[in-house]
């Protein structure tokens, strides 16, 4: 009974969905907005654009992230009153327990946000998702947009804030953090995932006031001399090719890590690099951070990574684009992937 309860609310048109957003957010509200652990610039952007639109409408909001996230982000208007679960979780859990909205952008299952869950199912607000993966767990919010043809969640959420009659609130920290989200997760505009509509979108948010250009400054010319020369160190030592696989890895370990005073997002679209050699159309990036074994996966065409993230690696995410983790160490994680190119070669070398 109750599965078909939810298939059928997410199933609802769209219009009556972000009619139903609007009744929630005609008068002031207690709004915790959340993003999956380790969020990205498309999480946090839309995070924190959100946030600032529903602020300008009296309500009481607070971004709560699992955990922290890469230093080149702290720029966006709002990062500095973000609440890290992970660094405080009383204060994240008493707001969180007070909650009447509570907004899940950028992810599609409550198991993106850890131990964090919990504190979030145990409130009785009610929860709204708003992601482009796909798969969305249904049981997982009361309201679920979920597109997961968007090139980003920031995308998404701007025709959500048109549809809820809120562009006006777009000023120019909304537009700046709506304009990061989509510049990275679009790889600067050149994935498939990029359509005129995005185009068009992006325009508008250079037309709201993000200096585009600045943007850009600030997420991909930002380097610490460290993170560049351990991006040399992954080219130069680290980059296994296969070329009769048409596949790659790059694999680092904690102690390489720790050598390059690893920060959060240094490693960052390292996996990008091995991608964009002639011939691979499926790379791997391997690295251990705290204990654990991540994965980056990235193919190109229509080699599915999020099978095989979901299948070996307890993962998921979009179809050229996903993530997971491994139990085994970075050797044997190493060994594992050769398996699994050598079982999809025939997909990988038709
Ligand atoms: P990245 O390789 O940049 O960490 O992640 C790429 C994409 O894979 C993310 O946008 C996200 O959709 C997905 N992803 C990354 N890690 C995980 C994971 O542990 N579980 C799931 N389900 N998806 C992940
Ligand atoms: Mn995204």
């Amino acid at each position: 009974m109750f599965p078909i309860v939810f298939l059928f609310l997410f199933l609802r048109p769209m219009k009556e969905k972000i009619s139903e957003i609007k009744d929630l957010l005609q008068n002031p509200k207690d709004i915790v907005i959340t993003v999956h652990r380790g969020p990205d610039a498309d999480a946090l952007g839309s995070a924190l654009a959100l946030s600032e639109v529903l602020k300008q409408l009296n309500h009481n909001v607070t971004v709560i992230s699992p955990n922290d996230y890469a230093s080149f982000l702290y720029w966006m208007k709002g990062n500095d009153q973000v609440v890290i679960y992970s660094e405080d979780k009383e204060k994240a859990q008493k707001i969180t327990n007070n909650a009447d909205l509570i907004f899940l952008l950028d992810f599609n299952s409550l198991s993106r946000i850890s131990d964090y869950s919990d504190v979030v199912e145990n409130s009785s607000a009610i929860r709204i998702i708003i992601d482009h993966h796909q798969e969305v767990d249904t049981k997982a919010a009361n309201i679920i947009i979920s597109d997961p043809k968007s090139c980003s969640t920031a995308q998404l959420l701007f025709e959500v804030i048109e549809n809820l009659e809120y562009k006006h609130l777009i000023n120019k920290d909304v537009a700046e953090s709506l304009y990061a989200g989509i510049m990275t997760d679009t790889g600067s505009f050149k994935y498939s995932s990029t359509t005129s509509k995005t185009h068009h979108i992006i325009a508008e948010l250079i037309n709201l006031g993000a200096d585009n250009s600045k943007i850009h400054d600030l997420i991909y010319d930002n380097y610490s001399e460290n993170r560049t020369k351990l991006l040399g160190y992954c080219l130069n030592d680290k980059l296994q090719i296969f070329p009769e696989l048409n596949s790659a890895i790059i694999s680092l370990t904690e102690e390489e890590l720790k050598k390059f005073n690893f920060k959060k997002g240094d490693t960052e679209g390292v996996v990008n690099y091995a991608l964009a050699i002639k011939g691979i159309i499926f790379a791997v990036f391997i690295a251990e951070k705290e204990g654990v074994v991540k994965l980056s996966l990235r193919s190109k065409g229509d080699f599915k990574v999020n099978k095989i993230a979901k299948q070996y690696f307890s993962g998921g995410g979009h179809m050229n684009a996903s993530g997971g983790i491994s139990e085994l160490s970075v050797n044997k994680t190493i060994e594992k992937v050769i398996s699994i190119f050598k079982e999809n070669k025939k997909n990988l070398t038709k």
